[in-house]
């Protein structure tokens, strides 16, 4: 995400409660078998340097080193600044009259998503940018710091080549989602459009992508099947891409084994799991994460993924929003913290570990998620004396980036 960072020296200074993520250590890498409440790395009474937008020093207020310029926040709590895994804010138009056909019963089966494409075909370059780059802002005003973006609503080779194109103006973690669903225009031939995602689109998007992704549901007519969704990811690590996979949303299916197996960094939703899933995604711990979308089955009136039993089984979960126009649009990392907490029996300590650590996982990326030493300065300072209040006032303006410009 495009954010201000200045030259010199900054110190964070005041902070009532600190939240590093870093574990009890500080700085060392978040080790699954210590507990969420040691991984949670709490001090009080913090201040945090940090040198042209990394970090350099955390610890007591009264030990703090000199530094330029200071933000006092006056006694606030400072977490990790949110690391939202998972969105599709590329896109025009909205979809509001399908959410409320659902409210009233329309079930869902992934067939909106064309809606999305015709209008996001039908806009501008501008208009497209000023939609993204509003979604951005949102989220930063939430709490986001990082944040993956994928394409999907372009479904061809140009309009996906843009949409990512754009994405890649405020994010390096772009995501080609060609294989969103089989678009109308390619009148249900599926294997034409493998064929053009997988040769003229993939060579098109790959430059200005980090990860290729599949919606892999068998369930729905509109996406793809074990095999398409195998032949499409082997393309992208052939192009140099990392993998993710949406699966397992709507029904148990192959998702969660199939990137298992090609060691993909994160297989989002994971609703629907088998015991055999579970197994995999244990099997499968410090490579691949699983990726619960919460906001999407508050959206969609669906059951909820069972977070406590992955977690009680030595999944590695992450928490982010699938902000999109469908199924979820919100772009609140903290309302998802709430619904994981209240719904999904995860502890505050849990949630927020997911939602920024955790997140980090789920894109490879060690410097951020955590606020640590040589970590990238990325803060969010809560209206609020603890993060737990996160969960316990859900739906009030609690998080924001904190700019250190
Ligand atoms: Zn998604």
């Amino acid at each position: 995400m495009t954010q201000g960072t200045a030259s010199g020296s900054v110190l964070v200074t005041g902070i009532g409660e600190l939240v590093t993520c870093a574990g009890a250590d500080g700085g060392t890498p978040v080790d699954a078998r210590v507990t969420a409440a040691q991984r949670l790395g709490l001090r009080r009474d913090a201040a945090v340097a940090a040198v042209d937008g990394v970090i350099t020093w955390v610890g007591r207020a009264d030990s703090a080193p000199a530094a330029d310029r200071r933000i006092d926040v006056g006694g606030r709590a400072v977490v990790p600044g949110f690391v939202d895994s998972h969105s599709h804010l590329v896109y025009a138009g909205d979809r509001a009259g399908e959410f409320s056909a659902r409210m009233a019963g329309t079930p869902y089966d992934g067939g909106g998503i064309g809606v999305s494409v015709t209008a996001t075909r039908a806009a501008g370059d501008d208009e497209l940018r000023g939609l993204l780059r509003a979604r951005i802002a949102e989220m930063r005003a939430l709490g986001t710091t990082t944040v993956e973006v994928k394409s999907g609503y372009g479904l061809s080779v140009a309009d996906e080549e843009r949409s990512l194109r754009l994405a890649r103006e405020v994010t390096d973690e772009t995501t080609f989602l060609g294989a969103h669903v089989v678009p109308p225009d390619a009148r249900g031939d599926r294997a034409a459009y493998l064929d053009l995602v997988c040769g003229p689109m993939l060579e098109a998007c790959a430059p200005h992508a980090r990860w290729i992704d599949v919606f892999c549901e068998p369930a729905s007519p509109h996406a793809f099947t074990e095999d398409e969704a195998r032949r499409v990811l082997v393309a992208g690590r052939d192009a140099g891409l990392g993998l993710r996979v949406h699966g397992n949303q709507l029904a148990a299916g192959p998702g969660v084994r199939l990137a298992v197996e090609l060691g993909a960094a994160s297989v989002d939703h994971c609703t629907f799991l088998s015991r055999d899933d579970v197994e995999a995604l244990v099997g499968a711990a410090g490579t691949t994460v699983a990726t619960l979308l919460p906001g999407v089955e508050f959206s969609t009136r669906s059951p909820y993924p069972d977070a406590r039993g992955l977690l009680d089984a030595g999944v590695d979960i992450a928490l982010a929003t699938d902000c999109n126009p469908g199924t979820c649009n919100t772009a609140s990392m903290p309302f998802v913290i709430a619904l994981a907490v209240r719904e999904m029996r995860l502890t505050s300590a849990e949630a927020i570990i997911a939602a920024t650590v955790s997140g980090a996982k789920a894109l490879r990326r060690s410097d951020i998620g955590r606020i640590a030493v040589g970590s990238r300065a990325d803060l969010a300072v809560l209206e609020a004396p603890s993060f737990e209040h996160l969960a316990y006032r859900p739906g009030m303006p609690l998080a924001r980036a904190l700019d250190l410009s």
